[in-house]
């Protein structure tokens, strides 16, 4: 008997939105979709595999490995960065673009700002990296760490999209304004989009900055440990230095 979970029913739900926008033809307010979100199998067989997340994954991965849809990127890249942790997260940090670092290793965050977020999951929030999923608006680096184009952002979201819907997470955590810009579709200052909550397709949204802004602005950390705080509670995630009575 197919027995439906909690998880089994937000991913349907997200599945089902994301193809109610592409027969609407888009797949995200107002972004063309050049492929299903889904190729290789119909959502009801999908639905019935919820541990098939890690091999849909690695299909996913292949197809941007070969993707040359941003000609500028894809003759400037080393390699595509896809995104790395947990194919069952319940959470996801999405940041905006791979840097050299992370060109060089094909790992999201990776820099001296992964290692921030390192900490931030680790020792703020107690849990490991391995726990989390990890992705970026673009998989390629712009040169020379430039934003990515809006053209850029349009052509990679529907890989974005297909990874949210296998993954069917909770909450996403963006990281800066061009994550938080892009996924949300708003051009509101992250300074007033973060300390609350937004809706993605059902998914909880918080936005805060970047990593590589707290390194270079260390007084907006205390922001950010906001939060990740409203986070945590969402979560019902235990602040690592409470000790249990
Ligand atoms: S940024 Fe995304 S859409 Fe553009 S070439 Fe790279 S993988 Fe393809």
């Amino acid at each position: 008997m197919n027995r439906q979970t909690p998880e089994t029913n937000l991913r349907q739900s997200l599945l089902q939105k994301l193809e109610d926008l592409q027969r609407a033809g888009v797949t995200h307010l107002g972004h063309a979709s050049p492929q299903p979100p889904i190729a290789a199998e119909s959502n009801a067989e999908r639905g019935s595999q919820p541990n098939n997340h890690d091999r849909d994954l690695k299909i996913l991965a292949q197809e941007v490995a070969t993707c040359d849809r941003c000609q500028e990127l894809a003759t400037s890249r080393n390699q595509t960065v896809f995104g790395v942790g947990n194919p069952h997260a319940r959470l996801c940090f999405l940041g905006e673009a791979p840097g050299a670092e992370e060109d060089r290793q094909g790992k999201p965050f990776v820099g001296r700002a992964g290692k921030l977020l390192t900490d931030i999951l680790e020792k703020g929030m107690g849990i490991s990296r391995s726990d989390v999923y990890i992705f970026n608006i673009l998989k390629c680096r712009p040169p020379g760490n430039r934003n990515p184009h809006p053209e850029e952002s349009e052509n990679c979201r529907t890989f974005l999209d297909r990874q949210l819907a296998i993954i069917a997470p909770e909450f996403i955590c963006c990281l800066g304004a061009v994550a938080a810009h892009n996924l949300l579709n708003t051009t509101t200052p992250i300074g007033k989009l973060r300390g609350t909550f937004h809706d993605y397709l059902g998914i909880r949204v918080v936005c805060t900055y970047h990593p590589a802004y707290l390194l270079r602005n260390p007084s907006a950390k205390k922001s950010t440990w906001e939060d990740i705080q409203l986070l945590m509670d969402a979560m019902n995630i235990e602040k690592p230095n409470i000790k249990k009575p």
